[in-house]
């Protein structure tokens, strides 16, 4: 055997691993079937500008170790996620703060915000006890729970139901109770102590964990299983679950998102990197301008064209990528029966978002492979 481990994927998950592997003084090959390394991650640059290919990539945690481990590979920048909505020509800052408080309703201080929202969530109350029931069913009983009808129609419907292409009332309750609802002036869209961007971009990462590692692009593991397999000890595998097991119990579903990216001679399209498009009826959910990622001040003006991106979200067919596992009972029974057989399978290491077919923010992906590599 050549190597100690072969590593299917050069996304965060198999780079990372590739990383602490090389430092342990072991031999990895890491192959990627994409022309290039990163995974998700990837950037590609226009202009001088780093358009984030597979959508948007804003890192944010708690963790501390995380946060020092990718800084120790690359610094990352100030940057903080503050996305606007964008309803019929309206404005409002998210997540819902005092801003979108005031931008809503003309309140000014929490009292006279409070007030309201407690208004429009008895109400709520009260529809849920007509119908008997205490928890709410769905998420549209979830979000009128949570911030009552105004806030609801103008800033949620429409924006979910195009995300997930599926009515609010036949949406699970948990989507929604992670945006965070503050009776503060802040437009900091993650509480998490730590946020930001790559200095340079996510390529810096990729290529700071990947440096003296074997890579290979162009490589699908399944076009030739048996060659690659035949190269190392152990396989670290991030590509999708049913795949490696031939999709014997049939296929998992995901949901997609279509980028039409656009390059403008002009410095600054939008004024942030992030407006969400909230209403039903314009068909992209958000438009990303990637300048605002990494250059702020004068520095936007001083690169004189911008790249824009709208996001369709669609389902998810084959030939299209892979992005948002879909969590509904039949999706989850399907993993279940391809874990049952990945947990069987010798030699072989199952990690990562579409190995784990589990939505993953990166730097959860990243304290996973550190704690599995100390618990090694
Ligand atoms: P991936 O990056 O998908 O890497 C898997 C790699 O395996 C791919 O490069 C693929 O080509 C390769 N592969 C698959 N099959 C084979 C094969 N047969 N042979 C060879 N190679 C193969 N996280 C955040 O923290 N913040 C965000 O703002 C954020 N935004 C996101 C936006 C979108 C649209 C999406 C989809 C995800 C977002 N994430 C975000 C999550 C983030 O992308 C993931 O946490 C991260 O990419 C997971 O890394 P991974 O290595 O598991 O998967
Ligand atoms: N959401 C919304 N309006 C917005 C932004 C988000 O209703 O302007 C809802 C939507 O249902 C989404 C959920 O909040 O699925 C979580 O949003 P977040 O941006 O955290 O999710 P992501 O897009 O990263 O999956």
């Amino acid at each position: 055997m050549q190597y100690d481990f072969l590593i299917v994927g050069s996304g965060l998950y198999g780079a990372t691993f590739a990383h602490l592997a090389r430092k342990a003084g072991k031999r990895c090959l890491v192959i990627d079937k994409r022309p290039h390394l990163g995974g998700n991650v990837y950037c590609e640059n226009i202009n001088g500008i780093n358009v984030h290919k597979y959508g948007a990539h804003i890192f944010h945690t708690s963790n501390k170790e995380v946060w020092d481990f990718v800084n120790a590979i690359v610094p990352f920048n100030r940057y903080t996620n503050s996305p606007v909505a964008n309803y019929q020509g309206e404005l409002y800052n998210l997540p819902f703060n005092m801003n979108t408080f005031h931008q809503m309703w003309g309140v000014a201080t929490p009292e006279d915000a409070r007030r309201i929202i407690e208004d429009q969530r008895a109400e709520a109350k009260s529809a849920m006890a007509a119908a008997g029931v205490t928890e709410p069913r769905n998420l549209e009983e979830q979000a009128l729970l949570l911030i009552g009808r105004d806030i609801y129609e103008k800033l949620i419907k429409g924006y979910t139901e195009k995300q997930w292409g599926r009515k609010c009332t036949d949406l699970p309750a948990f989507i929604i109770r992670r945006l965070p609802v503050r009776f503060v002036y802040d437009n900091n869209y993650f509480n998490d102590k730590y946020q930001g961007i790559p200095e340079g971009g996510y390529n810096k990462l990729i290529e700071g964990l990947l440096e003296r590692v074997e890579t290979r692009t162009d490589a699908d593991f399944f076009a030739d299983r048996a060659y690659w397999e035949s190269l190392a000890d152990r396989i670290v595998y991030t590509g999708p679950i049913d795949e490696f097991f031939g999709f014997r119990f049939g296929k998992l579903n995901y949901r997609t998102v279509r980028f039409e990216h656009e390059v403008l001679d002009i410095p600054n399209y939008q004024g942030n990197a992030v407006i969400n498009y909230t209403s039903a009826d314009v068909p992209f959910t958000r438009i990303i301008e990637h300048k605002h990622f990494e250059l702020f001040g004068q520095a936007v003006y001083d690169s004189p064209s911008t790249v824009i991106s709208r996001e369709y979200s669609t389902e998810w067919k084959e030939g299209l990528e892979p992005y948002y596992p879909v969590n509904d009972d039949a999706n989850t029974a399907l993993y279940l029966k391809y874990k049952t057989l990945a947990d069987a399978e010798e030699g072989v290491i199952f990690g990562g978002r579409l190995a784990e077919y589990k939505y993953y923010d990166m730097a959860p992906v990243i304290e996973k492979v550190i704690n599995l590599y100390k618990n090694e």
